[in-house]
């Protein structure tokens, strides 16, 4: 098993004694992620872009420099196609309205999937309610993956944009994006891949990846919350209209009408989330000195020794591929005659914090068959005594509620 536990030491939140399995939900951050947020704040602090004194033009140069990074994390040659934004779900909003109003037409056809998180699903249904267009949905096989025959199917001439989670929040399904980019760019479709929980957990190389935009959240991959990123491929970004107007998006304004600033900053409208960059910088610098690959190693393997104990748990219903390639360290869940909140709170008894509810995948839950699960999700500061630790108490609920 590959050994990240001497890391641990470097999350303060995990002196406390517990087993934090909700890093789907949102990461802890490590002391440096906290250390480079706090100094920039006491010595570098000012707005970016606006200021022709010193203090400002420092903390422009620190700001830009958390875009570099993060091109350089993601594989984008070009840091101009990086967009920051508030978070996935700005960033998705970002493509649904600022691409989606400006190119679908009566008719159109969106396609997406049954595993969606809601911020890649709620947009794409208010977008073709107001341009018209025609929402369609791939179904999953019986192991939980993307059916990948009826997503060949349902790729014909028409769609203009496909909308794909990169990794499924609750059923760690990792569907193959270079194989899908290149169905849709074959009818000429855009596509656009939610990747809030793929680029914390496998990393993403967007000059291999084959998509047009990828949507992801600093908060869970060790940075702050309110900062996120839109990376988008420089021809799709320029088919996009600003989706919000306001200070430094601009070129020139008058009375009745405004020109663009050049991309990105034309869709980062009014002050950026500043401190977060330098977070969100800090992070990406953490992830890689221990390395993507290694990460996702490890969550794996927890999910395999997860996966191995908890089969044996009685009354325990796993949900999600039975094997781990291609899925990522997330494990739902559900007992019978148990629901998945009781099941959440017998486990905080034991130190043990796992999401409870419909993980913001209704329409998933409904396909799953039921209303809510308990999930475990792994990053490189868990081990398996966290795992033990949960298995004692989903057998501790089994037995508090007569499961046999
Ligand atoms: N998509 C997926 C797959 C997610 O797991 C989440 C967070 N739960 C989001 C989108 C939304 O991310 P955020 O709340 O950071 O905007």
């Amino acid at each position: 098993m590959t050994d990240l536990a001497h890391l641990r030491a470097d999350f303060p939140i995990l002196d406390s004694g517990v087993h934090f399995l909700d890093s789907s939900a949102s990461s802890q951050k490590p002391a440096p992620v906290l250390e480079a947020m706090d100094r920039f704040a006491r010595t570098s602090y000012a707005n970016v872009h606006r200021g022709a004194y010193r203090l400002s033009l420092a903390a422009t140069d620190a700001y830009e420099a958390a875009r570099r990074r993060v091109a350089d994390f993601i594989g984008a040659a070009n840091p101009s196609e990086v967009v920051f934004t508030r978070g996935t779900t700005t960033s998705l909003n970002m493509v649904a309205f600022g691409w989606g109003i400006e190119n679908l037409l009566p008719g159109d056809r969106i396609l997406t999937t049954v595993m969606e998180h809601h911020a890649n699903l709620v947009p794409w249904q208010m977008v073709a309610k107001r341009t018209g267009a025609v929402l369609d949905h791939v179904p999953l096989t019986d192991d939980c993956r993307l059916d990948m025959r009826v997503l060949g199917e349902k790729m014909v001439p028409g769609v203009r944009i496909v909308a794909v989670s990169g990794m499924s929040n609750v059923l760690g399904t990792i569907p193959d994006v270079p194989a899908i980019s290149s169905l849709a760019h074959a009818v000429g479709a855009r596509v656009v891949v939610d990747a809030a929980q793929l680029v914390p957990h496998a990393g993403v190389d967007v000059s291999t990846l084959g998509s047009d935009f990828v949507a992801f959240s600093s908060h869970k991959m060790l940075g702050p919350t309110g900062i996120g990123v839109l990376w988008g491929r420089m021809e799709a970004l320029e088919e996009m209209e600003p989706f919000e107007g306001g200070g430094e998006m601009i070129s020139d304004v008058t009375l009745h009408d405004a020109t663009w600033a050049p991309i990105p900053h034309r869709f980062e409208a009014g002050t950026p989330p500043i401190i977060e960059a330098v977070g969100l910088h800090a992070a990406i610098d953490y992830l890689d000195s221990v390395g993507m690959d290694k990460i996702y190693a490890h969550d794996q393997e927890l999910t395999a020794v997860a996966l191995e104990r908890l089969s044996d748990v009685p009354g325990l219903v796993l949900h999600g591929p039975a094997g781990i390639e291609a899925r990522g360290g997330v494990v739902s869940m559900t007992m019978e005659g148990t629901h998945a909140h009781d099941l959440a709170t017998i486990l905080d008894e034991g130190d043990v914090a796992v999401r409870s509810g419909h993980h913001c995948a209704k329409p998933l839950m409904r396909e799953l068959g039921v209303t809510a699960t308990a999930r475990a999700s792994f990053y490189l500061y868990n081990t398996e005594d966290d795992i033990d630790a949960l298995v004692a108490g989903l057998r501790r609920a089994g037995e508090i509620f007569g499961v046999r």
